[in-house]
């Protein structure tokens, strides 16, 4: 299998730390907020990394934490008047809710930042105890980037263009020098905060997953990954820490999603050109997002739009509609020795299924897996019928389930899948009454009708039914 690892640039063969085993850490959403689509893109894209790991019988130590300690997160518990804990808490469930829709399985271990708080003291008292660290006069204490030889080896840069990157003016008893980065900082008013022995305070970003790799799966990781802006400063720093505390390589592997824009533009926050999942869910079942995401290898841009969606939808409809069928036509199968055509058939499954892996093998192609999927539907469409043997049938629909199953899609949610297109019509029809587009309101009633939906409209709202 080749990954390929962002520390050489290069597609690696993975040779795990221990036969048989994958020790994982994926670097967790914020939680001040639902999260959005992007965000939605490392837990899909890792999901079915480790799903696949999983499919070749690895046994896979999956960490992905929630960092629930951060000035986002306490802004906006000034602004609503609440404790930071009521809304980090708060938006941990959210994000649950939206992996359960996405299908991305839960973490072996969700570690929350704030419950690792004695850890990171320890690792930064090492840190300081060996020399890369220090406490300036109001109790912050930084990383000393420059005596971390190997500082940029992730990221590929060096330390001379660092530096020339930065612009600082140096504030007298701040920091030695403008590349340290920290560890720890004194508590403001109204922060939440901790005992240490430099000062009341709370952690730095990057010192969190350091500690919380360490304490679920040991000084030494096979992979470690997240989404590509993480690879500077954050992945970088986190290297930085852990090499130097724990004398050992951090991670063999270091994998890095690139990133989903929205109209070829960066989606993020700051522009307000986002969508949150949750948006997302109320127009599709989030197992289309979830198809969308793997249609484009991690590694490429993706840019999101509707009209992708919406092929992803009807892409998504074609292999459950197959699957459907292949169910029908099991239960009416007979027994009995496939006749020679079923070989046939069935080899070019096993085929098809070799392409599947060979695209999955090679750094995760779940785009071309994808297309082996089609062509695996394509194949039961033509080939498999009344006539075929039970065993046959048996076989291409379990490969189909299978191989689905490996990228996160379940194959019994057909009519959940059209439900939800009908509740999206059934919401465009409400809108289209408010804004006295009548005409239009008629004609969905009429689309839907056409479908067997049936409207009725009652004090509760609008109810449907199938004819
Ligand atoms: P954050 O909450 O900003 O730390 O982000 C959580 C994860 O989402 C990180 O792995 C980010 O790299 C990733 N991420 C954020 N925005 C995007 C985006 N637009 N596309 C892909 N990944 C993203
Ligand atoms: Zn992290």
């Amino acid at each position: 299998m080749k990954v390929f690892n962002t520390l050489s640039r290069k597609k690696e063969e993975f040779v795990p730390l221990e036969p048989g085993k994958v020790r994982m850490y994926v670097c967790g959403p914020t939680v001040y907020n639902f999260i959005h689509i992007g965000n939605a893109r490392p837990m899909i894209v890792f999901d079915t990394v480790r799903r696949y790991f999983e499919y070749k019988g690895y046994d896979v130590n999956y960490v992905s934490n929630f960092t629930d300690v951060d000035d986002k997160i306490i802004n906006k518990a000034i602004e609503e008047g609440v404790d930071s804990s009521v809304i980090s808490e708060r938006y941990i469930a959210e994000c649950k809710k939206d992996m359960k829709g996405m299908n991305v399985k839960p973490a072996t271990t969700h570690p929350l930042a704030t419950e690792e708080i004695h850890g990171m003291i320890a690792m930064i008292e090492t840190l300081i105890e060996k020399g890369y660290a220090y406490r300036a006069e109001d109790g912050t204490v930084y990383y000393r980037t420059r005596k971390f030889k190997d500082y940029g080896k992730l990221s590929h840069k060096n330390l001379e263009d660092l530096q020339a990157g930065h612009r600082e003016i140096k504030v007298v008893g701040e920091k030695e020098d403008d590349l340290d980065f920290v560890l720890w900082k004194p508590k403001k008013d109204g922060e939440p905060y901790w005992e240490s022995p430099w000062c009341d305070g709370r952690p730095g970003w990057h010192i969190e997953c350091s500690v919380m790799a360490k304490h679920y799966l040991g000084d030494e990781i096979d992979i470690h990954a997240g989404g590509e802006d993480l690879i500077f400063p954050h992945h970088e720093n986190e290297i930085a820490q852990s090499e130097a505390a724990n004398g050992r390589q951090f991670s063999k592997y270091w994998m890095h999603n690139a990133f989903l824009n929205i109209d070829n533009r960066k989606m993020s926050k700051s522009l307000g050109n986002f969508f949150t999942v949750r948006e997302i869910s109320e127009k599709y079942d989030l197992q289309v997002l979830r198809f969308f995401m793997l249609s484009a290898h991690y590694r490429s841009p993706l840019n999101f739009s509707a009209e992708l969606m919406e092929a992803s939808k009807n892409g998504l409809v074609r292999i459950l509609t197959a699957v459907e069928r292949l169910g029908e036509l099991l239960s009416s199968a007979a027994d009995g020795e496939p006749a020679e055509k079923e070989t046939a058939v069935r080899n070019q499954m096993k085929e098809l299924v070799e392409k599947y892996e060979a695209a999955m093998e090679d750094d995760f192609n779940t785009a071309d897996a994808v297309s082996a999927v089609f062509e695996m539907v394509k194949l039961a469409n033509t080939s498999v019928d009344e006539t075929s043997g039970k065993v046959l049938v048996e076989y291409v629909k379990s490969t189909v389930e299978t191989l689905c199953g490996v990228l996160g899609i379940i194959t019994e949610k057909r009519e959940e899948l059209l439900d939800a297109d009908i509740e999206a019509l059934i919401a465009e029809r409400q809108q289209a009454r408010k804004d006295k587009n009548f005409a239009r309101a008629d004609e969905i009633r009429n689309e839907l009708a056409a479908k067997g939906i049936l409207l009725k409209d009652t004090r509760e709202g609008v109810k449907w039914t199938r004819a």
